[in-house]
C-alpha cells in the first residue's frame, strides 16, 4: 500500500520535476535589484567565495542559476550629508566594475538587452547597474549622461525622500507627483535609453512618470498592497497603469512587505534597531559582524514569512494584469536579511521556478515572469531611444 502511494505520488511529481530540470537548463533568471555594491566599498565584501551572511556571491548565484542581475547603486538621502551623494554613487559604481573585473571568469558588464542575453549563454552572470534615486544626480541632467555612459540603465526617481524631481511614497508631498524638472528628467532618460523606475515614488509621481514616458517602465522593486496593505507597496489601479503601457512590475522580498503582520513588527522596533546600529557604526573601523548581529536579533522577533507568500504577490500581478507584467526584484543585500522563509538568497530561484510550475504556470510565462520580461523593457527602452 504504501509503495502504491509513492507510486502514485512520483507519477504525478515526475513531469513537474522534468519541467523544472529542463527550464533550470537555460532559464534566464534576471533580478532587477540586488543592493551588494556598498559591502565591497564598506568592508571589502568579495563575490568570488561563499559566504555565510549577505544574500549574493558568485557560489550562491551559481547554485540559484541567476543568470543577470541590475545592481543598485545608493546613498539614503537620510544617510548621507546632500554633498557625499553623488560622490557615493561614483565610488560603488566604480567598486561594481572592479568587482566584476576580478571575476572575468564567472560575471560580465552589461550594457544592453544584447549584452545580457550573449553573456547569459555564455555562461555567465550579466552585471547591471542602477541608481536609486534622483537625489544622485546632483540635480544635472549632464551627470545623468555621465552614469549613463558608465553603464546604468535605471534609476529609480526618488527613494525615500522627496527630491526636485519627484515626491516619495515616504517623504512629504512637494509636487503633487512629478515636478517640471521631473518631466523633462523623464524625456531626457527615454532619449538617452535609461529605464525609469517607479518604486518608492508616490502613486501620483508614478501616474505622472507613465503618461510621460515614450517607453515602459518598471517598479524595480515593490510589492503588492492588496495582500500586505504597507506604504512601499503598490495598489492595484497602479499596477494596472503600469502594465497597460508595457511595464513590469519586480516584486520585492522583504518579508516586512509581503506580510502586514511582518512589517508591523518591524515597523514597531525599526527605531531602536537604528539606533543600535548608529551606535556601532559611529565607532570606527566599523564591525560589521556587530552590525549583522542587531539586524538578526531584531529579524528574529518578526515572525516568519514563507516563500509561498512571495509567489502569491507574483500570482497576484499576473493575475490582475497579466504574466507579461511581473518579475523579480528581490532587494537582496538592501533589505537587512529580512527575507523570506524557503528564499534566504539567490542560490533559491529554482524554488519560485518549482513553485510556479506547481501553481499552473506554462513554461513560456514562467520564463517571462523569471526573466524575459525585465529584459524586453529593457529592450524596448533602448528602441525608444534610437527613435528621435
Ligand atoms: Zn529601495
Amino acid at each position: 500500500m504504501k509503495n502504491l502511494v509513492l507510486l502514485a505520488l512520483l507519477t504525478t511529481q515526475l513531469p513537474a520535476q522534468d519541467r523544472l530540470t529542463r527550464l533550470l537548463r537555460d532559464i534566464l533568471i534576471f533580478d532587477a535589484h540586488i543592493d551588494t555594491p556598498r559591502y565591497f566599498t564598506d568592508e571589502g565584501y568579495q563575490l568570488r567565495d561563499e559566504h555565510k551572511y549577505y544574500e549574493l556571491d558568485i557560489p550562491r548565484m551559481r547554485k540559484g542559476k541567476l543568470g543577470a542581475v541590475m545592481f543598485g547603486l545608493y546613498a539614503q538621502p537620510q544617510d548621507f550629508p546632500s554633498e557625499r551623494w553623488l560622490p557615493r554613487a561614483l565610488e560603488t559604481l566604480e567598486a561594481l566594475h572592479a568587482e566584476v573585473a576580478a571575476n572575468k571568469q564567472d560575471m560580465e558588464f552589461a550594457y544592453t538587452a544584447a549584452d545580457v542575453e550573449r553573456i547569459h549563454k555564455s555562461g555567465k552572470l550579466a552585471a547591471m547597474a542602477s541608481l536609486e534615486g534622483g537625489h544622485l544626480i546632483a540635480d544635472s541632467l549632464g551627470v545623468l549622461r555621465v552614469f549613463h555612459r558608465l553603464g546604468v540603465r535605471y534609476m529609480t526617481l526618488a527613494h525615500f525622500a522627496s527630491n526636485n524631481f519627484s515626491d516619495s511614497m515616504t517623504g512629504i508631498e512637494i509636487h503633487r507627483g512629478l515636478s517640471k524638472f521631473g518631466r523633462e528628467l523623464v524625456g531626457e532618460m527615454n532619449r538617452i535609453g535609461m529605464i525609469i523606475d517607479v518604486s518608492h515614488i508616490s502613486d501620483k509621481a508614478v501616474l505622472d512618470a507613465v503618461e510621460n514616458s515614450r517607453a515602459p517602465v518598471i517598479a524595480s522593486h515593490s510589492s503588492v498592497k492588496a495582500i500586505a496593505p504597507i506604504v512601499r507597496n503598490m495598489p492595484d489601479s497602479v499596477i494596472q497603469t503600469i502594465a497597460k503601457r508595457g511595464g513590469v512590475i519586480c516584486i520585492n522580498f522583504h518579508a516586512g512587505y509581503l506580510d502586514k503582520a511582518a512589517y508591523d513588527v518591524y515597523f514597531r522596533n525599526r527605531q531602536a534597531r537604528d539606533e543600535e546600529i548608529k551606535a556601532v557604526s559611529d565607532k570606527k573601523p566599523v564591525n560589521w559582524e556587530q552590525v549583522r548581529a542587531i539586524q538578526q536579533k531584531y529579524f528574529d522577533k518578526m515572525p516568519k514569512v514563507d516563500h509561498k507568500v512571495l509567489l502569491r504577490h507574483i500570482d497576484h500581478v499576473a493575475k490582475l494584469a497579466g504574466a507579461d507584467h511581473v518579475a523579480l526584484g528581490s532587494d537582496f543585500d538592501g533589505i537587512s536579511g529580512m527575507t523570506p522563509t524557503g528564499m534566504e538568497d539567490v542560490s533559491k530561484y529554482p524554488v519560485l521556478v518549482k513553485g510556479l510550475i506547481e501553481m499552473g504556470y506554462s513554461d513560456t510565462d514562467i520564463r517571462k515572469i523569471m526573466g524575459l520580461n525585465l529584459l524586453r523593457v529593457l529592450r524596448q527602452n533602448e528602441e525608444v531611444a534610437k527613435q528621435k
